[in-house]
């Protein structure tokens, strides 16, 4: 583990570096405008700026991907110029946003579209009730960017080679129904707005959101879910309509003690640059909290090292780390995914080393729709089948889930297992019936 960690964030014009932005001022690229017009959103697209960066094998690897991947390209500039491109495929920010073809895997035999089971919690067209006390509110599928492993690619990206979708933009009118199920549900206190991605929703629509749900006596706290913090964080320093209409938000909210807040995705700590902390700064000024959720990636941010380092500087703009998931088990992105045993070592090393509320907390949610689960509370695990078995007594009484580690990380004999679908079928069985009766003596909670 490091012990010491360098906040030396990104402040130079590192853009320049990419042929094609080498002349871009530093106030072209500090507007969020510029940046989501310069976006990337194909190959040529990325040819077009690397130039000759961009090998001819580089290129061949990327078409290769966009025939297995389910999600498309989009990358902001302030991201794609962050990554090296002298080895863009072991670049973590590289890895997370582009499908490089040579780096996938079959897909897990039990990966599915919505492996959350989001479809069967879904209460109104855009609603997703799963918790006694907080709903999922889905308003849109687009993004800024989109992210190779998405759990909501089945909506989230746009149709690819691969997987047709029916995505949607924002459209106020059709919020009603949900509008009216969180008015008919008191118990309901808690409203995440995801999607998509709230930093595509208009100022208009970021505010009649909003309010709507500040005025409901029941809701005490919202939270926005953006990727936008992270990937263009030019939207807040620059994009004054959107945050004035958050901080109107989030000034009724105060006044009626009622939370609204901003959750946020970095994966890891060289997403963090001067520009973050820039719009760390504004909202810090304006009283709103941001707190982070990480997916752990494998070759992304699944060394200490790496996420240490993530921790430290999440801490250091205020972005409190609050979870880290493992990888959903969807298709697509088995290459990206890590066993329970890898993230079960690495929240156990990071316990201690900072302010305990900074120590992320690492869940599983749950395949099925048992929720998220505290890493550490699964009934059972076999490492050598790579299954765990979780409860959710609090969520789902009575039930299991199974969570599958990714076969090709399992000793060989486990590997040799899964080759065999009538031995697995029978390890399965037996580890089942094992996690039945460990899961016996749970109390629930009414
Ligand atoms: C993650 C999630 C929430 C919020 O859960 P917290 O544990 O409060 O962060 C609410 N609804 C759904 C469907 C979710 O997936
Ligand atoms: S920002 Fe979130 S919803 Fe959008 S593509 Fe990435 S993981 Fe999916």
């Amino acid at each position: 583990m490091a012990t010491h960690v360098p906040y030396a964030f990104v402040t130079d014009e590192y853009w320049r570096n990419v042929p094609g932005w080498a002349g871009v001022s530093r106030d072209e690229f500090g507007n969020h405008r510029w940046q989501d017009r310069h976006g990337i959103t194909s190959i040529e697209g990325l040819a077009g700026v690397l130039g000759s960066r961009l090998s001819p094998g580089l290129l061949q690897d990327l078409k290769h991907g966009l025939t297995r991947t389910p999600m498309r390209i989009r990358l902001t500039p302030y991201l794609a110029a962050l990554i090296d491109w002298s080895n863009p495929i072991d670049d973590p920010i590289g890895r997370q946003f582009l499908p490089f073809g040579s780096r996938f895997l079959d897909n897990h035999p039990f990966a599915v579209d919505d492996s959350l089971n989001e479809d069967g919690d879904r209460v109104a067209p855009f609603l997703v009730h799963r918790y006694p006390d907080r709903a999922l509110f889905l308003p849109l599928t687009v993004c800024p960017v989109y992210c190779a492993f998405c759990t909501r690619s089945r909506l989230v990206g746009g149709s690819t080679a691969i997987k047709a979708k029916e995505t949607y933009g924002a459209s106020p009118e059709a919020w009603e129904a949900t509008f009216a199920y969180l008015r008919a549900h008191p118990e309901i206190e808690d409203v995440v707005i995801s999607g998509g991605d709230a930093a595509m929703l208009r100022p208009d629509a970021i505010e009649s959101i909003g309010r709507t749900l500040v005025e409901m006596p029941h809701i005490r706290r919202l939270r926005y879910a953006t990727r936008g913090l992270a990937a263009i964080p030019m939207k807040i320093t620059s994009d004054d309509a959107w945050v004035r209409a958050l901080a109107r938000v989030s000034d009724a909210g105060r006044r009626a003690m009622k939370e609204v807040c901003v959750h946020t995705h970095v994966n890891v700590g060289a997403e963090i640059t001067e520009w973050t902390v820039a719009a760390s700064q504004r909202l810090i000024d304006l009283g709103i909290r941001v707190r982070n959720q990480s997916v752990l990636l494998r070759g992304v941010n699944d060394t200490l090292d790496v996420m240490h380092q993530l921790i430290k500087r999440l801490s250091y703009v205020q972005f409190q780390p609050y979870l880290v998931y493992l990888h959903d088990m969807v298709p697509g992105c088995e290459h990206l995914r890590t066993r329970l045993s890898d993230a079960l070592g690495m929240s156990k090393a990071l316990l201690g080393t900072t302010a305990g509320f900074n120590v992320p907390r690492f869940v599983c949610d749950a395949p099925g729709g048992g929720g998220k689960r505290e890493i550490f509370s699964h009934e059972c695990y076999d490492r050598e089948l790579g299954v765990s078995a979780w409860s959710a007594p609090g969520v789902k009484p009575g039930h299991l889930f199974y969570y599958f580690d990714p076969v090709d990380l399992l000793p060989e004999s486990g590997r040799r297992i899964w080759r065999e679908p009538c031995e697995r079928d029978k390890r399965l069985a037996t580890f089942k019936a094992l996690a039945r009766s460990c899961q016996n003596g749970h109390g629930t909670v009414a």
